[in-house]
């Protein structure tokens, strides 16, 4: 049997681990996950995530997580290792400070991928406001770095508008996170697989023999579940649903 320090969870968090009150179970006490940015709440664990939850908490746990930075304060967990933020754009220690070796990496992709971040988001925004579609774009910064697009909003104007987004976006690496209500243009550098697999060779060679378990409910979560030894999707995920 593995100690308990050889467990570690890489765990996506919205729609995983909790949601908010709208895809919650009507039955059930929920306790609350997360707050909005005026401190309401705005998401919950069900009874079954405060189980599950307890569960991998006896390992270490590490947000892998579309959040960025201050997002990811909002909510009620405690993280006492590394995160991983911003669709893997961004990792950082337990201090809550960049990840040096990381940074270096993030530093020298940056200037190829912020002037295409500008110049997507005004492609979209100008597309949005044309078809008078119910979305809001912006990019999302995490500790000062501009780290992806991010598009909200009704789910059949994404739908709608995913044509354009496809042509626009993805040369290079680049990819597009779509679940639900969100949209996210990702720059080659965020990349939950690669953050992940940073990580795993670096708790590799601290010479333990981890035992990874990987959560996550979005089909881009795949490429990182798929590096870890155990896979957990919650059930009517998109992963779920995307089995045949
Ligand atoms: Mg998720």
């Amino acid at each position: 049997m593995p100690s308990q320090s050889t467990l570690f969870v890489f765990s996506d968090l919205d729609d995983t681990l909790f949601q908010t009150e709208r895809k919650c179970p009507s039955q059930g006490i929920h306790r609350p996950a997360a707050v909005d940015r005026q401190g309401q709440t705005l998401s919950y664990f069900t009874a079954e995530q405060g189980v599950l939850l307890t569960l991998i908490e006896q390992g270490t746990v590490i947000p892998v997580t579309g959040r960025n930075t201050a997002a990811l304060e909002r909510v009620h967990m405690s993280f006492n290792s590394y995160r991983i933020t911003s669709h893997g754009a961004l990792i950082t220690g337990a201090d809550g400070n960049p990840d040096e070796e990381w940074l270096i990496m993030l530093q020298a992709q940056q200037a190829i991928w912020a002037e295409r971040m500008e110049y997507a988001l005004k492609v979209i925004a100008r597309t949005i406001e044309r078809n008078e579609w119910a979305l809001r774009c912006r990019i999302i910064e995490d500790q000062g770095w501009p780290v992806y697009v991010s598009v909200k909003g009704d789910e059949r104007d994404l739908a709608s508008l995913r044509t354009t987004a496809l042509a626009l976006w993805c040369e290079n690496g680049a990819r597009i996170h779509s679940n639900g209500q969100n949209m996210a243009l990702l720059p080659a550098f965020a990349d939950k697989e690669r953050a992940v697999r940073f990580l795993m060779r670096r708790i590799r060679d601290t010479g333990i023999e981890p035992l990874f378990l990987g959560l996550g409910d979005s089909v881009t979560d795949m490429p990182f579940l798929r590096l870890c030894h155990y896979a957990i999707t919650p059930r009517g995920s998109q992963i779920h649903a995307s089995w045949t």
